[in-house]
């Protein structure tokens, strides 16, 4: 067998091509989702008190059901796939979705609180092609809030740095008493030594709206985006986040229901986690025209907004049809300088494949973009 660093370089790459053709892709097709997330199971085996996602009972989603809901979202043409739940580890077939997830070369993702992790379980998502795993840790020590703490999921973290092939994000929820705010820079610190990545998210109602949060959270929140090992962290220049931390609303067009789904345990397409219930149609029912319609209705819950994917999937929409506003809106010229801090990789890539507003493409932009859809296997 390859030892560990092998592999693990090998799935890197792996990732990182199949990752630029999904981003072309999003940037040249307008009407397919970008990403699902889709609920395997409702059942958690803890009970955070901020969290309204769970429930101590639901059986897990059927496989055969979960494999045809997978199906059906290829078929849309979806690129990404979040399992989520509830507890995800408590699906006793999780594997065989993540397997077929990554049949249709989509990027599969699962979010875990990570309590039933073993080396087995471990090694077993290996072999079924996980792309990410997500883990929340919201405190050191558990509390009557969260038992998501770095003491009781250590060994887990320490297993995962030595057995997985997949990157881990440690994620840590600020705000309204979920966390010491002190705890979560100290989470990122073990995160970083284990060679995890790891984000702070903002802690928000059951409808997605961010909820007042105190000067430190606020604090330790900038501290944690300025460790950010990424330069390229959408998390890091997320300009919907600075405004929403400033205090201000957003103005921008949410286009869940199309661009991003939200599946249900009983197999119904929602807009997002946090607004259930619209369009709540069946996915096996779900079309292409499902996805357009719903997906240019009005959000009224859009202003004060914190789901930070639908922000990246409408911050992409926004870098076709208008490449050059979208790029200084995520990386606005330096102050003191007034230079562009657009990062060189991302102007190649904004030129290949949307091009200059207003602009006719040179014959060797229209050869390059030609060479690189060939490259990235985009008919
Ligand atoms: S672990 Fe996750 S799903 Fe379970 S109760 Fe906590 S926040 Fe909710
Ligand atoms: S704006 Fe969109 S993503 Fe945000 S809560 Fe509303 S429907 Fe969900």
């Amino acid at each position: 067998m390859m030892p560990m660093p092998v592999r693990r370089a090998l799935r890197r790459w792996n990732r990182l091509y199949r990752e630029t053709r999904l981003v072309a892709l999003s940037l040249r097709e307008k009407d397919h989702p970008v990403f699902a997330h889709v609920v395997v199971t409702r059942r958690c085996n803890l009970d955070c008190a901020y969290c309204s996602e769970y429930d101590t009972h639901s059986k897990p989603v059927p496989i055969e059901e979960l494999l045809r809901r997978i199906d059906k979202l290829a078929a849309l043409g979806t690129t990404t796939i979040t399992i989520t739940g509830g507890e995800t580890l408590l699906h006793p077939d999780l594997e065989q979705a993540i397997a077929r997830i990554r049949s249709y070369k989509m990027i599969c993702v699962m979010i875990t609180n990570g309590y039933l992790l073993s080396v087995d379980r471990i090694k077993s998502l290996n072999r079924a092609g996980l792309d990410r795993m997500q883990i929340s840790i919201d405190n050191i020590e558990p509390d009557d809030v969260s038992k998501k703490s770095l003491r009781i999921l250590d060994l887990r973290l320490r297993w995962l740095a030595e057995h997985a092939e997949f990157p881990v994000h440690i994620h840590s929820v600020v705000g309204a008493g979920t966390t010491r705010p002190d705890d979560v820079l100290i989470i990122q610190k073990r995160a970083k030594e284990l060679g995890h990545l790891s984000t702070a998210g903002i802690v928000h109602d059951e409808t997605g709206k961010i909820m007042a949060i105190d000067a430190e959270s606020r604090r330790v929140l900038k501290e944690v985006e300025d460790n950010t090992r990424s330069a390229f962290s959408f998390a890091r220049h997320n300009p919907w986040r600075k405004k929403l931390l400033a205090g201000q609303p957003n103005d921008w067009h949410c286009p869940a229901g199309g661009r991003h789904l939200y599946i249900c345990e009983y197999g119904l397409v929602h807009y997002c986690m946090a607004q259930r219930g619209y369009p709540a149609i069946p996915l096996d029912q779900y079309t292409i025209e499902d996805c357009v319609r719903e997906a240019k209705k009005p959000k009224p819950c859009a202003p004060y907004c914190t789901v930070f994917c639908v922000h990246r999937i409408a911050w992409v929409d926004q870098l076709r049809e208008n490449p050059n506003q979208a790029l200084v809106q995520l990386f606005p010229p330096d102050e003191n300088t007034g230079a562009s801090t657009i990062p060189a990789p991302v102007r190649v890539l904004q030129s290949l494949f949307s091009g200059s507003a207003g602009k006719t493409p040179s014959p060797t932009t229209v050869a390059f973009r030609k060479a690189a859809m060939r490259l990235l296997k985009i008919s």
